[in-house]
């Protein structure tokens, strides 16, 4: 085989071997196009910024059945048409006649064209190249770069998340963080599950509670994983999340990690100061001054906590709870860390601040989950990181239409899925 690879000269293409070489055998080999599919035609419509290009089979072709791979001959054809890379500046489409072909074991069947996948109107490198574009902008804009309606781009990363999710391989997850995150305005969540290990999103599904968990289970079943093999899960200190944990993982220690711990801590604090505020006004603007890492204070912030914290304040009271109980997380072992546990829970009970007493009687309820992280180490950061991301990209999408598109998102960000893409 002479090497095809056309060489400008003058005003005429030529092949390697000299042979001057006409448009169509020129898009034939820039298409990558294997006989017996040629280019057959061209036409270009400067108007309308379109390039058409007609792609055949040369007459008398057969082509393997897609069940047994037998070459079968041409029973009918259909036409159809797919939207390819741009031509420059102008839109690209690519038009076949492809057949439908007779096996004599499988009867009639639609022959797989090799640019693109069934039933799609785009051809392989247009949607990996859609792909590219939405695993860095709102599907939106992506549709807006490529002159497409969202609703195609989002039939595209659709299949690829289905497709790529069904190869996924959960056989060795045995630690499991779970989470929810805000889906719409109002009540609605969606809950995400990850791999601790290899830190990737498993499983979303719409919801939060037991039920979302039970959801979760059939997943890892049908990705071979064994639910018994799930020894260490983190979870916030909800009722559903812990039914549904007991039932379906039941092998599982639960874990509520450090970030859920503080997150208790800092909602009574800050119930404290606003009832406390009803009556002092300096503490109406000091909410974040209470609730943030005091790293994280600007210097103003700072002079703020100074003064507030040194006056004679129930929240200033609560505050200094909440420090003390940051240190929990330093003691060296978990019987150390126990013991602390109840002093601070008894010396919070002593108190008059009834919105810590009952953080601390809910901690006290979870002593086990909450000692568990010092033999787990389990945190959810990574999980508050991915929802922050989810967030973020919501946010910048203004929103998404339905659960499906959010959830879509959310493998696409934490998934670490392989779409197999057509490559360039
Ligand atoms: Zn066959």
């Amino acid at each position: 085989m002479p090497e095809h690879r056309p060489q400008a000269v003058g005003r005429d293409l030529f092949l390697s071997d000299d042979r001057p070489m006409d448009t169509n055998t020129l898009f034939t080999m820039a298409l990558g196009l294997q006989a017996p599919w040629e280019v057959k035609n061209l036409h270009f419509d400067g108007e309308t910024r379109r390039l058409d290009i007609e792609i055949d089979f040369t007459r008398g072709a057969t082509f393997p059945c897609p069940v047994c791979g037998v070459p079968s001959k041409v029973h009918d054809t259909e036409e159809k048409t797919w939207r390819h890379l741009d031509f420059f500046q102008h839109s690209a489409h690519l038009t076949a006649r492809v057949p439908r072909c007779t096996c004599g074991a499988h009867g009639v069947k639609q022959v797989q064209v090799p640019w693109a996948r069934p039933g799609s109107g785009f051809t392989l490198l247009f949607e990996a190249l859609a792909m590219m574009l939405m695993q860095s902008m709102p599907v939106a804009s992506a549709a807006k770069i490529v002159g497409e309606y969202d609703g195609r781009l989002w039939r595209v990363l659709h299949h690829y998340i289905d497709e790529a999710r069904a190869k996924v391989d959960m056989s060795k997850v045995t630690r499991i963080g779970v989470d929810e995150t805000a889906a719409k305005r109002g009540h609605n969540y969606i809950t995400l599950a990850m791999d601790m290990d290899l830190r990737r999103l498993l499983f979303a599904t719409e919801g939060k509670g037991a039920e979302t968990l039970k959801a979760f289970k059939a997943d890892l079943i049908a990705h071979g994983g064994k639910p018994e093999n799930v020894e260490e899960a983190s979870l916030d200190m909800s009722k559903a999340f812990i039914k549904g944990l007991r039932e379906h993982f039941p092998n599982g220690h639960l874990t509520f990690d450090r970030f859920h711990v503080m997150k208790l801590v800092n909602e009574g604090l800050d119930q404290v100061r606003r009832e406390e505020s009803k009556d002092r006004s300096e503490l109406k603007k000091s909410r974040y001054v209470w609730l943030k890492n005091r790293s994280n204070l600007n210097s103003s912030q700072e002079a703020m906590l100074h003064d507030l914290g040194s006056a004679n304040l129930l929240t200033a009271e609560a505050y200094r709870m909440k420090v003390t109980l940051q240190d929990f997380y330093e003691q060296p072992n978990p019987r150390a860390a126990r013991q602390f546990l109840s002093e601070w829970c008894e010396m919070v009970r002593e108190s008059a601040l009834e919105p810590m007493q009952k953080v601390a009687k809910a901690l006290q309820d979870h002593t086990e989950g909450i000692l568990r992280w010092f033999t787990s180490g389990l945190a959810n950061g990574l999980l508050e990181g991915i929802n922050s991301l989810l967030q973020a990209a919501k946010s910048k999408a203004r929103g998404y239409r339905t659960y499906r598109n959010l959830i879509a998102i959310a493998y696409l960000i934490a998934g670490k899925l392989d779409f197999n893409l057509a490559t360039f």
